[in-house]
């Protein structure tokens, strides 16, 4: 099981400190946990969290060693610094930062090329989840990556993320069952999952585990998520 807190733009330094000081206190073990802080904490991240089994990932990278792409990271850049992986193909960078299947795809392969662990995100919206759409959406999504020991996909229906509309349990099994038959890889469901509802969905076979936003914030929801899956 693999729990994952993705911060967004949220946790400057100085909150990351905090966070990871008493992350590194919670007991743990039957799980891996990964945190996701914006790219300026991802250094204190790493520090704090040394000689922790608690991974540090970035939440986006660039596909190039280095160049003229301001604002963009290289994976080299985030190995120099101890960090572990990455997230890729947020819905959030497909929404707002025009993230297409092709930039995704050589992000993934750029990451995964440098040692990176990636989390490739996929996932249809409201409109094409109503269309009927939603295996044709992840089938297209999913045609430009390849298994790798260190990919894992995110099932995140982007109608389910930071809106409290939770995917069903049958649901988010139905679509990571599918995501395992095009891509073979683990699979973790992300989309308003919170302690409340952590339990019902990781016992799904083939859930596991979650991509967690804004439940990831708060030390004492993380670790309950976490637990509730050492319990799955
Ligand atoms: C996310 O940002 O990946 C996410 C799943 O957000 P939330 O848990 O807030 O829906």
């Amino acid at each position: 099981m693999l729990i994952a807190g993705n911060w967004k733009m949220y946790n400057g330094p100085a909150e990351t400190a905090e966070f990871c000081l008493g992350l590194r206190e919670q007991e743990l073990e039957g799980v891996d946990v990964v945190v996701c802080p914006p790219f300026v904490s991802l250094a204190a991240a790493v520090q704090l969290l040394a000689g922790t089994e608690i991974a540090v990932a970035a939440q986006n990278v660039h596909w190039d060693d280095e160049g003229a792409f301001t604002g963009e990271v290289s994976a080299g850049m985030l190995r120099e610094l101890g960090v572990y992986g990455t997230i890729v193909g947020h819905s959030e960078r497909r929404q707002y930062f025009g993230e297409t299947d092709e930039t995704v795809s050589k992000r993934v392969h750029a990451a995964l090329e440098a040692g990176l662990f990636v989390i490739a995100c996929v996932g249809e919206t409201e409109q094409e989840r109503a269309a009927g759409e939603t295996e044709a959406v992840l089938r297209r999504q999913l045609a430009v990556l390849e298994p790798d020991d260190n990919l894992v996909l995110a099932y995140e229906p982007v109608w389910a993320i930071g809106t409290g509309h939770t995917s069903t349990p049958e649901h988010a099994q139905e679509a990571s069952a599918f995501i395992k038959s095009q891509v073979e890889a683990p699979v973790i469901y992300g989309g308003s999952v919170k302690p409340g509802n952590a339990a019902e969905l990781l016992a799904q076979p083939d859930v596991d585990g979650a991509l967690v936003g804004g439940a990831s914030l708060e030390l004492e929801s993380f670790t309950a998520i976490c637990r509730a899956a050492i319990r799955s």
